[in-house]
């Protein structure tokens, strides 16, 4: 698992023995659940010894685009845009919500 594959290589270059906590930013529209994120992680900590006492904190974020039509910046709840809420175009770009992060990694 690639989350825990990043702080494994974190705590090493610190020279630290232990991965307290792992702060991850998970866009909506990745489709990923919180749930079953939480769940492979501490399914994956099994391989990182240094991570067996390791938290898991998921910061979700909303999909969000900016429209090329009416030129506003909006973010829906949904996991999906198929259009501008505002004007109804289909002329947008997706400017959040795509991404999976390592944001924070608390080591010791
Ligand atoms: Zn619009």
């Amino acid at each position: 698992m690639s989350i825990l594959r990043i702080a494994e290589d974190a705590r090493l270059k610190e020279g630290a023995s232990r991965i307290d906590r792992v702060l991850v930013r998970v866009g909506r529209a990745t489709g990923v659940m919180t749930d079953s994120l939480r769940f492979s992680f501490e399914y994956a900590r099994a391989e990182f010894p240094a991570a067996t006492g390791a938290e898991l904190l998921v910061e979700e974020t909303p999909v969000g685009g900016r429209c090329a039509k009416c030129a506003a910046s909006f973010t829906v709840e949904e996991r999906f845009v198929f259009k501008c809420p505002l004007c109804g175009s289909e002329d947008f770009s997706i400017t959040s919500g795509n991404e999976l992060d390592v944001l924070e990694l608390e080591v010791n």
